[in-house]
């Protein structure tokens, strides 16, 4: 038996002139589809949950909640007849005026302004909260993010590891405020409706209330983030959901902390981003390994090969 389990974020159709955000088209995905399809038999986590037939499986996967995932993805999910999982945040449905998640603020911010500008802007906000150097070990940075220049990739390791949520906020807001005419984004998350229809597929999952890395905060945090996420989709969609996707999935996001309480909270599926193919024992269903999209397709190249 072998699962195959990939992971997309951005699906859409924009360019964005800067990079920052690398979103695969609806219709490059509906051609990965056809691929996938020819050698895998797709299925969802539910059936993932039990299975115990021998055979080669692939399951989809979608994170960060992005209204992305309900305008595009869905439909081609709905013609195809296949399932899929959706992990989903939720600090932003407590939040009024279209708040963004510093984590996507970033994303944004990468694909909205120059590289001189956000590096020199970068550089002025880091000073401006009294941080002037901070090391990180490039390894650690390149376990976490694999594909983009190491500048970028170390800006990326120091925002969502490294500084606390309100250094982070302190830092996005700024910048946000100060480009705020040049980025350009509507309707960036779906919306509390949108949300209870996929729950009512068996769709959606976890991915933490705000988007931190679980491993790095406290046992009453990590309840926090965990518990939150699951209590207030509980109250949009009226289901308890038991399949979490780790925010960020590397090995530095996650421990033996945030497994046990997985665990102990009877959550049942777990996905990291370790990037492997899981076998017909998997003794840990708290540790299932995906593949990126651009691990396994290297973007629409593949598709074009
Ligand atoms: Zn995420």
């Amino acid at each position: 038996m072998e699962i195959l389990i990939i992971n997309y974020h951005y699906v859409n159709n924009k360019e964005f002139r800067l990079g920052g955000i690398y979103p695969i088209k609806p219709s490059v995905l509906e051609k990965q589809i056809q691929n996938i399809k020819k050698k895998y038999t797709f299925i969802s986590a539910s059936e993932l949950e039990t299975l115990d037939i021998d055979g080669k499986y692939c399951l989809l996967t979608f994170d960060d909640g992005l209204a992305d995932h309900y305008n595009y993805v869905l439909p081609i999910l709905h013609r195809e007849k296949i399932p899929a999982m959706f992990f989903v945040n939720t600090l932003q449905y407590t939040k009024k005026n279209n708040y963004i998640l510093p984590v996507h603020k970033w994303h944004l911010l990468r694909a909205f302004i120059p590289k001189e500008e956000q590096d020199l802007s970068f550089q002025i906000a880091i000073n401006n909260l009294g941080i002037n150097k901070i090391e990180v070990e490039d390894s650690k940075v390149r376990s976490q993010y694999r594909y983009d220049n190491i500048e970028t990739a170390r800006q990326k390791y120091i925002t969502n590891f490294l500084l606390t949520t309100e250094q982070n906020d302190s830092i996005t807001n700024y910048l946000f405020n100060r480009y705020a005419d040049t980025i350009d984004f509507d309707n960036f998350y779906m919306s509390s409706q949108q949300l209870k229809e996929l729950a009512e597929y068996n769709f959606l999952g976890l991915h933490g209330h705000s988007h931190i890395p679980l491993s790095s905060i406290s046992e009453q945090k990590l309840n926090f983030e965990v518990k939150l996420n699951r209590d207030i989709l509980k109250d949009i969609t009226g289901k308890e959901l038991k399949y979490i996707s780790y925010p960020y999935g590397g090995k530095t996001s996650i421990s033996d902390n945030v497994i046990n309480y997985c665990k102990k909270n009877k959550i049942k599926l777990g996905f990291t981003m370790f990037r492997n193919l899981n076998s017909p024992l998997m003794k840990n269903k708290l540790l299932l390994g995906r593949f990126d999209v651009t691990d396994i397709f290297k973007g629409e190249k593949f598709i074009n090969e």
